[in-house]
């Protein structure tokens, strides 16, 4: 299944099955704040029509490229919101029974950049039923972004405006023009370890950044790990066709004319170097299609 393939590695020999990108589309609302989106819509797209509607809870994922569908399946967040506290209902194509079925939002299983659609790829997302606030007002729970509204009351646009000034400033705007925009996005998840392993990198690097999860354990920053193993933003591959993001250690970018086997060496070469320093494996977020 494919989307807009803003998330995809794919094998240089190509995939030796059947590719479909989902095309559905359609935006209905059922009431003032419902709306049933088809998951061949963009999702930015519908990002920006729900604020002109002066509907909130998605408005701090303005700029994530791709489409509705494989927001859902990646659990999409940025700037302290997720697709899944919006997603009320999922629609989809059941491959096994071959019928279209639906699952709430708490049977989507919703977990960081998951979903049961990412674990068990037999079901075709078709649409998603979104319940928003129609309230016109954000709630910014981000540090960065909220530091930008001390004080004020910012409309559902201005907050869209800021979000994608900020994503411009680390590249995480998908322009032809600049070059450190030529990713995936972020290659890894940001890794969520036990208390323990978090205290040792403590100890040792004060400045860590990290957030501490409900269940006890800490979510640390892979950009800040990959940085500490060796691989500073901006680095370059020997190779000279892949590198970091000027901007963002967590971007993988494609310098000129690399192939999806120099991407594959280059993240593994970064995965094993984090495993060195800190005992950590990297998990892709960035998803394989192929014999990469
Ligand atoms: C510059 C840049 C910045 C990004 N910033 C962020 C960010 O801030 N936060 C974030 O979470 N992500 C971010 N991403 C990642 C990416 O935008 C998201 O993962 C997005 O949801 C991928 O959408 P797509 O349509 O391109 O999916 P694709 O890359 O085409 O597919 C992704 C996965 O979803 C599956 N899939 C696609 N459509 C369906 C469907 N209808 N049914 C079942 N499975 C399906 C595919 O098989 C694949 O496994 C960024 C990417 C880039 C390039």
């Amino acid at each position: 299944m494919l989307g807009s393939g803003s998330n995809v590695l794919i094998s240089d020999a190509g995939f030796p099955g059947l590719v479909i990108q989902v095309n559905i589309k359609g935006i209905k609302y059922l009431a003032s704040n419902t709306a049933v989106v088809g998951s061949g819509e963009s999702w930015d797209e519908f990002v920006l029509e729900s604020i002109n509607h002066k509907l909130s809870g998605i408005e701090c994922l303005s700029g994530i490229p791709g489409r509705v569908g494989a927001a859902v399946v990646q659990n999409i967040g940025a700037y302290g919101q997720e697709i899944c506290t919006t997603a009320r209902k999922v629609r989809y194509f059941d491959l096994t029974q071959s019928q279209f079925l639906e699952l709430s939002g708490d049977a989507c299983l919703f977990d960081y950049r998951a979903s049961i659609f990412k674990r068990d790829t037999s079901r075709i997302v078709a649409s998603i039923t979104f319940k928003l606030a129609s309230n016109n007002a954000s709630c910014l729970a981000y540090k960065e972004l909220s530091s930008l509204f001390t004080g004020k009351s910012p409309s559902l646009a201005q907050v869209r405006g800021a979000v994608l000034e900020l994503r411009k400033a680390k590249s995480m705007l998908l322009d032809p023009a600049d070059i450190n925009s030529r990713s995936a996005g972020c290659f890894f998840t940001n890794p969520i370890v036990d208390v323990t392993v978090f205290n040792n990198i403590n100890s040792d690097h004060q400045e860590v950044p990290s957030w501490f999860q409900p269940d006890g354990r800490v979510k640390l920053s892979a950009g800040w790990l990959i940085e500490h193993s060796g691989f500073p933003k901006g680095h370059v591959a020997a190779n000279r066709r892949v590198g970091l993001s000027q901007k963002h250690a967590l971007a993988l970018i494609n310098l000129g004319g690399a192939s999806a086997k120099d991407i594959y060496d280059y993240q593994k070469v970064i995965s094993e170097a984090v495993y060195e320093h800190f005992s950590i494996q990297l998990i892709p977020e960035v998803v394989f299609v192929g014999c990469v």
